[in-house]
């Protein structure tokens, strides 16, 4: 079953800019423009996760956002907050009356879509994406294929696992011991350059010639896969 997100929203364009980029992403949209439509509409067709404006006619985002919190059934929905640049205060704001992630506008289209996929996963693991896609890269955690720009990679299952985990969380730095602990497992005993021998393959299978490298080395830090490559797409 698809996932059912709510757009609550009073900017047209905002609002339907958001459905076309979630529908593409296979989830089902709906959008609310009125705060104080939201809890009735939240009640006949219950969704998965919310896109909560912070200024809305009816109700504002913090209102409703302490609403839903309040009542059993939505306690733990997921919700994920928008905020206007400069709010910074309200921002901090939001999280404390419960709202489990933001977004700054303008927000970045991808990073957005990585947040919703993250929230999801933490509230439904049965509702892991099969199908991660940044830029050019399309990793499919069902059949464990990589391609890229149509082009299917062999990875090795390391390298495999490496991607999978960096992908899902795009511009996030990993340290070595991080990525030894997620990918490997904690019971593995490999040696913190093991990770750097793997990010060498990975890289090499990725980028062929002159295509970009998705992988950000950070000095002193580890790796990340980069949200630049994946906005680029
Ligand atoms: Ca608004």
């Amino acid at each position: 079953m698809k996932p059912h997100i709510l757009i609550v929203e009073d900017e047209q364009a905002l609002a339907l800019l958001l459905r076309y980029n979630l529908e593409n992403e296979g989830f089902e949209v709906e959008i609310v423009e009125r705060g104080d439509e939201v809890e009735t509409r939240v009640r006949e067709n219950p969704p998965d996760l919310v896109i909560l404006d912070w200024m809305l006619p009816g109700a504002s985002g913090i209102e409703i956002c302490r609403r839903l919190r309040a009542r059993p059934e939505t306690k733990s929905l997921p919700i994920l907050m928008l905020t206007a640049r400069g709010e910074e205060t309200e921002r901090v704001r939001g999280l404390a009356t419960g709202a489990d992630d933001y977004g700054v506008k303008p927000f970045s289209v991808p990073e957005l879509i990585a947040r919703i996929h993250a929230l999801l996963r933490r509230a439904k693991p049965e509702q892991l994406a099969a199908l991660l896609k940044a830029g050019d890269i399309e990793l499919d955690r069902e059949k464990k294929r990589v391609h890229r720009a149509g082009r299917e990679l062999n990875l090795g299952p390391t390298e495999f696992r490496l991607l999978e985990f960096l992908m899902l969380s795009p511009g996030r730095v990993f340290s070595r011991e991080q990525l030894l602990d997620n990918v490997w497992g904690r019971e593995a005993y490999v040696d913190e350059r093991t990770v750097d021998v793997h990010v060498g393959r990975l890289r090499k299978a990725l980028s062929r010639g002159r295509e970009a490298d998705p992988i950000r080395t950070v000095r002193g830090s580890g790796y990340s896969f980069n949200e630049r490559f994946a906005e680029a797409g």
